[in-house]
């Protein structure tokens, strides 16, 4: 018998493909993706699901070593069968790099190779769908992901990922017109993809709250539709964590449809905001820094979670002192745009050289803005600051049941097992919300004058340091 969640999940993709919602947000909330299957065997189902499509003419498959192996090779042998020819581009890591990355070069290099290509198959996980996805939208046509592993929700998002400049950006991108997640290879995936996956699920409850925190304080874009529909993913993951955590192949089923229907969520908001909030920023910060530090990127989801478990405490530990504060007093001691762009290049020009540099500083001088819309931001909260939290607590995670949710799952809870020293913790959470015009818990302790002065409490309390 199929289990409940899963049918349910599996129920709320299939209501979303190929959909159209005008909403009263103002937006229209699409779907672009056709088809999403996601069940044993479901490899065998390519060339049905090209026919379905109409997707004829020249295929090129795009994996990296391994995820050839794990099903590239298969895939490609079921598409010939059917009489199809398929070229395929097998991308190794570059010579800096231990395993491939999502990089813009990357992507250009898929675009070289597949000029003349009526549609693409990204056979692999996030950095192998990140680099097609881009790939493809650049050339304007259609692609199809078979995943390797249910380890990020990037597979039906409408962005790509990609390290470019220097800087981690989320590029807007069309996601795949059908994604195939075959169940016998997604649980066979390595254990700790698994736990990323559980990692990024998860985070969209911090994500979602500094969402909604933005739109009350800063005035940006805000709509519940997408929260749900993410919630009613994480909810679902939630109640699997153990058995997830043992690669039980239902479990896993749940994880998989879980994923694709939080990126759906993305995809119907036009933005990255309900899935990537100030976790998301910690992480990025980790990735942007980490050749400067001579380290090996830790999987997204993965850093999420570590990211995540800081930001839930600092939630918890301002929730303690923000009628406390003193707005005249924070105002005055504010620094001007000049000079946070200073900080901004003293800190990141040795870590990612000078050139993507400044961009940073723009968007972190402009993310600071003047004395009056810091002075609007905090009247938000001190006019009524139990209405700020009534609407923030639906979706905040105490960071205990985090923690717990996490652990259960197998998911790094600490640095150490990210490879992540003490200093470049502290410096995420000092620097990461510079990297990004995105407001979340860490410009909210920054703005009310608190970043700093909570640093050492809140990294000690959040039990990432253990
Ligand atoms: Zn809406
Ligand atoms: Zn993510």
């Amino acid at each position: 018998m199929t289990n409940p969640s899963l049918a349910q999940l599996q129920q709320s993709i299939q209501r979303l493909l190929g959909t159209e919602q005008p909403c009263t947000c103002g937006r229209t909330h699409a779907v672009p993706i056709r088809q999403v299957l996601v069940e044993q065997g479901a490899i065998e189902q390519v060339p049905e699901v090209l026919a379905r499509l109409g997707l004829a003419g020249q295929c090129l498959l795009v994996a990296d070593p391994t995820t050839y192996e794990v099903a590239g090779g298969q895939v490609r042998s079921v598409i010939e069968q059917d009489g199809r020819s398929v070229d395929t581009l097998v991308l190794p890591p570059t010579a800096e790099q231990q395993h491939l990355e999502a990089t813009d070069e990357a992507a250009e290099e898929v675009r070289r190779q597949a000029s003349g290509t009526d549609h693409l198959i990204a056979v692999g996980s996030g950095t192998i769908n990140d680099i097609v996805k881009l790939a493809a939208t650049r050339l304007h046509i259609p692609y199809v992901a078979v995943a390797t592993a249910p380890s990020m929700t990037g597979y039906s998002s409408a962005l790509a990922a990609v390290l470019s400049g220097g800087i981690k950006q989320a590029l807007p991108a069309q996601p795949p017109v059908a994604i195939v997640a075959d169940l016998e290879i997604l649980a066979a995936a390595p254990s700790i993809m698994i736990a990323a996956g559980v990692g990024d699920l998860i985070s969209r409850s911090l994500s979602s709250a500094d969402w909604q925190m933005s739109s009350l304080l800063v005035g940006t874009y805000f709509c519940q539709v997408p929260v749900s529909v993410i919630a009613e993913a994480d909810e679902d993951c939630r109640d699997h964590v153990a058995q997830i955590g043992q690669a039980d192949p239902e479990a896993i089923a749940v994880l998989t449809a879980g994923l694709i229907l939080a990126g759906m969520s993305i995809t119907m908001a036009q933005t990255s905001s309900p899935g990537s909030g100030g976790g998301h920023l910690i992480s990025h910060y980790w990735d942007m820094t980490a050749p400067a530090r001579g380290r090996q990127q830790a999987l997204h989801g993965c850093q999420v979670a570590v990211g995540d478990l800081v930001c839930f405490t600092l939630y918890e530990r301002l929730r303690l002192c923000l009628d406390e504060a003193d707005v005249d007093q924070v105002i005055a001691n504010r620094p001007d745009g000049d000079e946070i762009s200073a900080v901004v290049v003293g800190h990141f020009a040795p870590l990612i050289g000078r050139g993507p540099t400044v961009s940073l500083a723009t968007v972190a001088a402009e993310k600071h803005g003047n004395d009056e819309g810091l002075y609007r931001r905090l009247e938000v909260i001190t006019e009524d600051s139990g209405a700020f939290w009534a609407q923030l607590d639906p979706l905040l995670t105490p960071s205990t049941e985090a923690r717990r949710l996490l652990r259960a799952a197998g998911v790094p809870t600490t640095i150490k097992q990210l490879d992540v020293a003490p200093d470049e913790l502290i410096n995420a959470f000092r620097y990461a919300r510079y990297i990004r015009g995105r407001y979340t818990v860490l410009d909210l302790a920054y703005d009310l004058g608190l970043l700093e002065e909570l640093q050492d409490e809140v990294l000690s309390n959040s039990g990432v340091l253990l």
